[in-house]
């Protein structure tokens, strides 16, 4: 291969592993976007995994509350029924309401002992559940530092190819550099000629060009596109 055209096509693969490292990157930020979706989900849904946890301790609470303040009514009737002077109808009034709360407190107790065993028994399940949202939480964690740990690499073999390719870019000659230049926006200005046709824009070239690529003695473009082209080894 003829000088220049060595020195192009040198410069294009560079070109060419700056747009996938370029492509890298980009996908490496939407992985990231993802774990961290992810990550906030993981939390917010054990958030609400306490906060239910939370809200069944509370209703055995106010029940446990409730069988207190029934039970201390009905100590107050009674005390006032056994030892005070009153009405008739109030004692009928405060017998009823005796009899009524005895009832009610039964119910009532039942419903809290319930309410004691379902959160104690969540709090186990809450324990379970903990450890597995830690162990994901980890596993994301991890993730996360793996897809930075592949920015970094990354970012610094775009460094170094990009180095490289500004050295290349001097090596070609002055009066193809801004061709090569201008073509670098369409993809690889550098291509193959496959089976007769240019491997840019797979137009079919002209017997001559053919021949003046195969002959090697020239840098010579494609009539269509204006492409370099190569004849592959
Ligand atoms: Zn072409």
């Amino acid at each position: 291969m003829n000088d220049a055209l060595a020195r192009l096509l040198k410069l294009a693969e560079a070109d060419a592993l700056l747009r996938k490292l370029e492509g890298r990157l980009s996908d490496l930020d939407r992985e990231e976007g993802n774990l961290r979706a992810r990550l906030a989900a993981e939390d917010e849904a054990f958030a609400r995994r306490q906060e239910a946890h939370r809200r069944l301790r509370r209703e055995a609470t106010e029940k446990s509350a409730e069988v207190d303040d029934t039970d201390a009514k009905i100590r107050l009737y009674t005390r006032k029924l056994e030892h005070d002077i009153i009405p008739y109808k109030e004692m009928e009034y405060l017998r009823e309401q005796v009899a009524f709360l005895r009832g009610r407190l039964d119910e009532l107790t039942e419903e809290a002992l319930r309410l004691m065993a379902e959160a104690e028994a969540d709090e186990g399940r809450l324990a379970a559940d903990r450890e597995e949202h830690l162990a994901r939480r980890k596993r994301l964690e991890e993730e996360l530092s793996a897809v930075a740990r592949r920015r970094e690499e990354t970012l610094a073999e775009r460094e170094r190819v990009r180095a490289q390719r500004e050295s290349l870019h001097g090596d070609v000659p002055s009066h193809l550099r801004g061709a090569y230049d201008r073509l670098l926006g369409g993809g690889s200005p550098v291509v193959p000629v496959v089976g007769g046709s240019c491997g840019g824009c797979h137009l079919r070239l002209a017997e001559t060009t053919v021949e003046k690529v195969k002959a090697d003695r020239e840098v010579v473009t494609c009539e269509h596109c204006s492409r370099f082209l190569y004849w592959p080894s």
